[in-house]
């Protein structure tokens, strides 16, 4: 009987899990005045060095939110991908279906970024261009339990179809965050139920010359064309465009001093996530979001400004 107790709280407290699959990197961060021009050296401030990838980012964003996450990405055997799993599993993330390639070493990302909060950002790929099928198989268990998955495009494309495929077939609700910036064949954005690209991720994946929001609602009427139920265009500064069922909402941005807009989409992807496992409906969703982001782009690095749901909370009660 006390068994039975156990297992009736546990499933009472259970929350929708969100699961996460993507890169898992190590950022080395540098602050400078301005970007450096091809073949210019500069002077840059502080160097700083954290966990980022934009898998990674958008699993600890959620975590902090109350998500219950379980994080799929691949590693190496090396200090880097050691150092970060410890981290994932200090913000209570399931780091079970993390795999080790002995081959290759852990992702690397060298970010810099100016005063204004603009980055410039290059990666090194290493493990996380070998996640594989394997992989996504192993974690079978986890993805068929899955509320909602989470997706970007660190990992190899085909890794990303079959995610994709999966989800479609198992009517697993999967957000595809198409960054960064390439262009994606009909069949996989046919699979996807929601996409978060960033103007210059529209741009790529449309054609459109995105300038303004009329720009950007041509662009999301093209991706609901391929099949896609719900096309969210974030906007930096200006917020998310969403187009649902023929309706378009703008859901302005948060007005705040930006610092660093590294990892602002992942926030807000993370975010998304969170709101749309709580069964948020998508406007509320993307306002959600767009809080979590807005916290972000007020603090320096990836992983280290995802905001934590307290934060988000109290900022959303303040100016609601
Ligand atoms: P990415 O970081 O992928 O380039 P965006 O620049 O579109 O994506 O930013 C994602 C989200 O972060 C926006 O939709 C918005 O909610 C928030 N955001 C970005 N920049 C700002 C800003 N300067 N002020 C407030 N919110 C911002």
């Amino acid at each position: 009987m006390p068994e039975f107790k156990n297992c009736i709280k546990k499933i009472a407290i259970m929350k929708p899990s969100i699961v996460v699959i993507g890169s898992s990197n190590t950022d080395m961060v540098i602050k400078t005045e301005h970007l450096p021009a091809p073949g210019e050296t500069i002077l840059g401030g502080t160097f700083f060095m954290n966990a980022g990838g934009k898998g990674a980012n958008q699993a600890v964003a959620a975590a902090r939110l109350n998500g219950q996450v379980t994080f799929i990405t691949k590693i190496g055997d090396d200090v880097f991908g050691k150092k970060s799993i410890q981290l994932y599993n200090d913000e209570g993330i399931d780091t079970s279906y993390i795999s080790t390639d002995k081959n290759l070493p852990s992702g690397v990302a060298l970010i810099t970024v100016d005063a204004s909060g603009e980055n410039c950002i290059v990666v090194a790929s290493g493990a996380n261009a070998a996640l594989n099928l394997t992989d996504i198989n192993s974690a079978e268990t986890v993805l068929g339990k899955a509320s909602i998955i989470l997706v970007q495009l660190e990992i190899p494309l085909s890794t990303v179809k079959y995610i994709a495929e999966l989800a479609a077939k198992n009517n697993i609700q999967l957000i595809l965050n198409p960054a960064p910036a390439c262009s994606l064949p009909d069949d996989l954005l046919n699979a996807v139920s929601i996409i978060t690209p960033n103007k210059k991720e529209a741009e790529m994946l449309t054609g459109c010359n995105i300038t303004d929001i009329n720009t950007a609602k041509q662009a999301a009427k093209i991706l609901a064309g391929k099949g896609i139920k719900i096309v969210i265009i974030t906007l930096g500064a200006e917020g998310a465009l969403i187009l649902r069922d023929g309706n378009f909402t703008v859901v302005p941005a948060l007005s705040v001093s930006a610092v660093d807009t590294t990892a602002a989409g992942d926030i807000f992807n993370g975010a998304l996530a969170v709101a749309i496992s709580e069964q948020q409906n998508i406007i509320e969703a993307v306002q959600f979001a767009n809080h979590a982001a807005a916290i972000s782009v007020t603090k320096l690095g990836a992983q280290a400004s995802a905001p934590y749901r307290n934060e988000v909370d109290t900022l959303m009660n303040s100016v609601t």
